[in-house]
């Protein structure tokens, strides 16, 4: 495994690659979710490129841009067993040698649900994916339904931007108890964690919900189950929550009372001062 902390080294590395490739995007700290997308990565490519980069444009004012984990040399030692060709892992000053003028912009779906409580976020996401995509021209890129919204904004750009490069979503991959891994998980102690749990528990009583009316055929559409949920996620009063909604899986649309489909439970929540995300997908009618 090759770690490379340039731009130019990488170029050098990748053009010595014969076969396919399949890229996986993190900010390290690296958890079994991560590994999951790396060992899908594995299977689909011959070559496997990870990007390991605290991506400041993505953090606003006041979040956890400092504080965020990082810990290259436990994550290098994770990525060598899953027999990793390639890790990317720049300094700012050579991701951005000055701030970006050209940036994309993300469209109407950047401004609801994450993007609303995090002005700039996708843009900052969508820089940062678009500039490695194009360094790494992978065939193949990874990327988690963990971060659903983000997931959604990425298809999209990868389509209205006819970049030549497939995405492949991976699940949520969870604890044991429910809880969805992510890095931030870290910034939790005992208490919280166990607070923190009725995130995933509030989306399976979601989910349990539309399995229930289906199966005695009472209509449950989405903004009955946002209430239900929302109620849920409410009770546990040591969270804050940030949103509760149901959208529509693909266009991330309100799912009002007349949308039948494939449908995503989302939800934010501060467990302290940690801002934890998580969601689940439901078919609704
Ligand atoms: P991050 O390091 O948080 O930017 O995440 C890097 C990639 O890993 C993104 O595609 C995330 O959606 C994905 N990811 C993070 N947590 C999970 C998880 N629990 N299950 C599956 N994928 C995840």
């Amino acid at each position: 495994m090759k770690l490379v902390r340039t731009k130019a080294e990488l170029l050098t590395a990748r053009n010595e690659f014969t076969g396919d490739t399949a890229l996986v995007m993190t900010m390290g700290a690296l958890h079994e979710g991560h590994l999951s997308l790396v060992r899908q990565a594995r299977k689909l490519a011959q070559n496997v490129v990870v990007s390991i980069y605290v991506n400041p444009l993505q953090f606003g004012p006041g979040e956890d841009f400092e504080a965020y984990p990082r810990q290259l040399e436990a994550d290098l030692a994770l990525l060598s067993e899953l027999a990793v060709d390639l890790v990317f892992a720049p300094s700012d000053e050579e991701m951005y040698p000055r701030t970006p003028l050209v940036s994309i912009n993300p469209g109407p779906v950047a401004k609801v649900l994450e993007g609303k409580t995090r002005p700039g976020h996708f843009a900052g996401v969508l820089q940062v994916v678009h500039k490695v995509i194009q360094l790494v021209r992978p065939e193949y890129a990874i990327f988690g339904e963990k971060d659903a919204q983000q997931l959604a904004l990425i298809k999209s750009m990868v389509s209205d931007l006819d970049m030549p490069v497939e995405i492949i979503p991976l699940p949520i991959q969870r604890d044991t108890d429910g809880l969805a891994l992510s890095s931030r998980n870290t910034y939790l102690s005992e208490k919280e964690r166990e607070i923190a749990l009725e995130l995933s528990a509030s989306l399976r009583l979601g989910a349990d919900a539309v399995a229930q009316a289906r199966l005695t055929g009472i209509k449950l559409r989405g903004p009955e189950l946002r209430e239900k949920v929302a109620a849920a996620l409410g009770a546990q009063e040591q969270l804050q929550v940030d949103y509760v909604e149901v959208v529509e899986r693909d266009t991330f649309l309100i799912a009002g009372r007349d949308y039948c489909g494939p449908a995503l439970i989302v939800l934010a929540a501060w467990v302290g001062t940690t801002r934890l995300i998580d969601n689940m997908e439901v078919e609704i009618g």
